[in-house]
């Protein structure tokens, strides 16, 4: 088992390891066996308070002060050091959140990825000469907001701080992380990297505790300057009211109820373990699960039959045994995932995946199950499930296509199957969502695409160059010089 190499009853702030104002600590829960991991800091106001000023003064000391250029060699070097400590990352998220190790490992190396390109990418912003007119020189500047608040979940701890803490570094900023309750001891492992790689202090600060505690004393704080919030539609909507009250920017990254859409001229044998795994990854815990599979009338029967074969071939278990699915991170999430499964109605479950025998009797196990004979109107095809369930629902001509796949509140990702090059490109624009993909689905889920919603799965994007204009505040400079 991996050691912790850092204290978790600590929060950090200022670049010190600090026990929580009122020295509380709550527990970390294994979801493979229900066994406690650890204490973790239980942070509240007071905290959010003391990192928000160590934020402050970062600013003003020597992170403010640092080029571009070093900036980025610090984010590389984090980078660097993520890479070296891949292994124990990914057993310290397997353990925390019940992914199996080689998703585990998939989302540390992501980590170092992120560093990477924001590391290279921290002085390749610059501003522009506009012209205008004589006698005048006029030019922008790119800025940080200030303190940047980050709110995170516990389904991927690693890719989502390394998307949003990683560009608001890049670009300057200093950073207050508020991990999940659920899942926060690869935040602080990033923190104790990033100190060892000579981050300056305060430039990153991470308080641990309950949504209603610390997230929300960092959400409504008048010292931050920008929120970046990923979660639940309802915490999303609180956030941007409390952000409100101070005027603070805030991207709000949500849920989804993504579809990809197989038509009939699709190469099934390429899209079929796209079709299955976007649904099963993470025990579809994933904001841009493909929780949606809309299938073109003619191919219907054998597309629900392939995918049924694929599923029945799944395997449940613990982390540590890195099959392919594990539990849920809860004995709460795995009641609202079963909940659902109870509304089926006129639906019908095609196939249920094998949770192993072994798997201990205290995981939150739920085997993945793909529906079929549900109508786009139904709650299991409109509300986000957070659980490994696909439906699977015919659609006749490319018009009711897109009427089902922009039918939800939601607008995250889609996929087009087709062969049709024309129907791939009016697919494309027709469909509301932040990320479109044609004959894939997540493209491999590259650190340089940028990402993010429409409608109730949010606005702002993170990820790649365009995280990093959310992250900084253009400055215009008009000189009269006659
Ligand atoms: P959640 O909204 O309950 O919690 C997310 C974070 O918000 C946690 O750190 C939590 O402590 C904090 N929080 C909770 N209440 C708060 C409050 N009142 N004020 C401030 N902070 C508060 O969501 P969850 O159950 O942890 O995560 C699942 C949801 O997140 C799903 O809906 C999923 O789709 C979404 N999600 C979206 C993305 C994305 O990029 N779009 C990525 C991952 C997860």
């Amino acid at each position: 088992m991996t050691e912790i190499w850092f204290d978790p009853t600590k929060c950090f702030i200022g670049g010190q390891w600090v026990a929580p104002a009122k020295g509380q600590t709550l527990t970390l829960e294994n979801p493979s066996d229900g066994t406690p991991i650890c204490e973790i800091a239980r942070g509240t106001a007071e905290d959010i308070d003391a990192a928000v000023a160590a934020a402050r003064t970062a600013l003003k000391g020597e992170w403010g002060k640092l080029p571009a250029l070093e900036r980025g060699r610090i984010l590389t070097r984090i980078g660097q050091k993520v890479l070296e400590r891949v292994d124990e990352l990914a057993a310290l998220e397997a353990r925390d959140v019940g992914k199996p190790l080689k998703q585990a490992r998939a989302d540390a190396v992501a980590l170092a990825r992120y560093m990477e390109f924001y590391g290279g990418a921290a002085d390749k912003i610059h501003g522009e000469t506009i012209p205008y007119l004589d006698g005048y020189t006029v030019y922008s500047l790119r800025e940080p907001h200030g303190v940047t608040g980050h709110i995170v979940p516990w389904n991927y701890p690693m890719q989502i701080i390394g998307r949003s803490v990683g560009a608001a570094l890049t670009m300057g900023n200093a950073a207050v992380l508020k991990p999940a309750e659920e899942a926060c001891l690869t935040a602080l492992a990033f923190a104790a990297i990033a100190e060892e790689a000579g981050l300056p202090k305060g430039a990153l600060n991470v308080v641990p505790g309950l949504g209603e505690e610390a997230g929300a004393a960092l959400s409504g704080h008048a010292g931050i300057n920008h929120i970046s919030f990923t979660g639940s539609v309802g915490v999303g909507s609180m956030i941007q009211a409390a952000a409100a009250k101070n005027v603070v920017p805030v991207t709000l990254e949500l849920g989804g109820k993504s579809p990809q859409l197989v038509f009939a001229d699709a190469d099934l044998d390429k899209a079929l373990p796209f079709l299955v795994n976007a649904g099963i990854q993470n025990a579809g815990q994933t904001c841009s699960a493909a929780s949606r599979i809309l299938v073109q009338r003619e191919i219907y029967d054998e597309v629900v039959a392939r995918m049924a074969e694929r599923y029945r071939a799944l395997k449940v278990g613990p982390a540590v045994a890195d099959l392919d699915v594990g539990p849920l991170i809860s004995a709460r999430q795995k009641e609202i995932v079963t909940g659902f499964l109870d509304l089926i109605g006129d639906g019908r479950i095609v196939a249920q995946a094998e949770i192993v025998g072994d798997a201990p009797a205290g995981g939150h196990y739920v085997a993945p199950t793909l529906v079929a004979d549900v109508t786009p109107d139904h709650r299991l095809a409109q509300e986000e499930i957070f659980g490994p369930v696909q439906v699977v629902i015919p659609f006749d001509t490319e018009e009711d296509a897109i009427a089902i796949a922009n039918g939800t509140d939601f607008g995250l990702v889609a996929g087009i199957w087709t062969n049709d090059g024309g129907r791939q490109m009016r697919l494309a624009r027709a469909i509301s969502s932040g990320q479109v993909f044609i004959n894939n689905y997540g493209a491999g889920g590259g650190v340089e695409l940028p990402f993010g919603g429409t409608g109730k799965s949010g606005h702002g994007r993170e990820k790649g160059f365009e995280a990093l204009y959310g992250f900084s505040v253009l400055k215009t400079v008009a000189a009269h010089h006659g």
